[in-house]
């Protein structure tokens, strides 16, 4: 069982998801609980570690962030214990938790289950804080903001769970961000690889990396919510959203109780940024000469465009860059200036990517045309557009994100009947 930040978001909430785990364990199932931070409390320890010092140290920045878990872990144990549940907290580096050294975005590379295995199987509930672990140098590391989605998938496949319940704030994953869509739907299920990539474009209700994880070890993962009232279903009775194989898929939709759908979800992302580069020489190496550096600096790019090279065998190169990361690249191509050889460097961090995800997409034509048409039919200009095999997005202007989101949901008659 994992509960996110809204859900420990205090004694009160915190007494509550007590309530669920001891539902749970009164099953006669063994269970191990991973808890987040309180909401915003993650946000509030990485802003002290900006104030303290801009070009923070990563392996410090752990060190502060990764307490917001540490708390919500013990008070849980004592929540539980209060209850008269038998509870104990497992710190990352206890249990441990091993991962890579990368501080700030390390992964997980083991998780050693035999002592958590024995003091369940002797009825001590475990709780567990999420998004964090411990380096090879025994120094403690985090997964990168909304990594304890993974820290509960890796421990589900340590000790080899039934499933993977992921408790939050919304009952599901919908068809789109229920806080943007009030039509949005409820999904009964959804494939692995259409939830890792509407998680990979924006929905952040998984984190991207627990769904390949959940994926590769075959973690049978559910989303479902703490926040219903006593008389809720059981998770057992499976009320939320399952994450499942296309073959599982495919079973449900025989049975009846899933419709085939063309598009699953639609997402957006407003935490990337324009970068354009004007009058870039159009010649074999050219674009590996500004992606190069960037690669080097480990900065993502993501969408990419090539114009049509003009007449002096010349052409702008557009590309995307998470915000984060923008005043860095600027910096970078500023300085290869020369060797790359382009005229101006044009940022814009006020934009949006809009995606529109579905296996059914593999054999049905018609779903980009759909989006091109329904998006300008309200006026929304398109300025780039990429796509994978089940997924195509748009990038457009920041401001008109919930628009096109809604837009969109109706074009594929994705909206709930009221
Ligand atoms: P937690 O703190 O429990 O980890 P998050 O805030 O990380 O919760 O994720 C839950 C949120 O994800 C929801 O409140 C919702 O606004 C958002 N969300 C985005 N896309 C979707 C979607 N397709 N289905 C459900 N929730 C979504
Ligand atoms: N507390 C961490 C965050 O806010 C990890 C998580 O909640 O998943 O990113
Ligand atoms: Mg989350």
């Amino acid at each position: 069982m994992k509960f996110g930040g809204t859900s420990m978001a205090g004694t009160e909430r915190i007494r509550r998801v007590a309530g669920i785990v001891r539902a749970q364990a009164a099953r006669g199932d063994q269970v191990a609980v991973v808890v987040s931070a309180m909401a915003g409390e993650t946000d509030r320890l990485v802003n002290f570690c900006r104030e303290a010092n801009p070009l923070y140290d990563p392996a410090e920045y752990d060190v502060v962030v990764a307490s917001g878990e540490q708390v919500t872990s013990g008070l849980l144990a004592l929540t539980l214990q209060a209850l008269g549940c038998k509870a104990r907290s497992w710190l990352g580096w206890q249990l441990p938790i091993r991962t890579i050294e990368a501080h700030a975005k390390a992964r997980i590379e083991t998780v050693d289950a035999p002592e958590l295995i024995a003091s369940m199987e002797a009825g001590e509930i475990a709780v567990i804080p999420g998004f964090q672990g411990v380096a090879e140098d025994g120094r403690v590391t985090t997964l990168g903001r909304g990594g304890s989605d993974t820290s509960a998938v890796a421990v589900a496949a340590a000790v080899k769970a039934d499933r993977c319940d992921i408790y939050t704030d919304v009952d599901g994953v919908y068809t789109t961000d229920p806080r943007i869509v009030a039509k949005a739907k409820k999904q009964k299920a959804v494939t692995y690889e259409e939830m890792l990539e509407l998680a990979s474009v924006g929905a952040k209700v998984l984190q991207t990396r627990s769904v390949g994880l959940a994926m590769k070890e075959g973690v049978r993962v559910q989303v479902l919510s703490s926040f219903l009232g006593e008389d809720a279903p059981p998770a057992d009775d499976l009320p939320g959203t399952l994450i499942v194989s296309e073959e599982e898929m495919e079973e449900l939709v025989e049975k009846g109780e899933m419709e085939r759908q063309l598009v699953t979800g639609i997402a957006h992302d407003k935490n990337e940024a324009k970068i354009i580069l004007t009058r870039v020489p159009d010649r074999p190496g050219a674009v590996a000469n500004i992606f190069e550096p960037l690669a080097a600096a480990s900065i993502n790019v993501d969408m990419i465009i090539q114009n049509v090279g003009r007449d002096k065998g010349e052409t702008d190169v557009t590309f995307t860059v998470p915000q984060s990361d923008l005043a860095r690249a600027q910096a970078l191509l500023e300085d290869r200036r020369g060797e790359i050889g382009f005229n101006r460097i044009i940022t814009d961090s006020k934009i949006a990517k809009i995606s529109v995800v579905g296996v059914g997409m593999k054999s049905h034509a018609g779903v980009a045309s759909t989006m091109f048409r329904a998006l300008s039919d309200r006026g929304i200009n398109i300025q780039a557009i990429s796509t994978s095999e089940i997924k195509i997005s748009v990038m457009i202007d920041e401001d008109e994100t919930e628009l096109a989101v809604r837009v969109l949901h109706t074009a594929y008659g994705l909206d709930a009947v009221s």
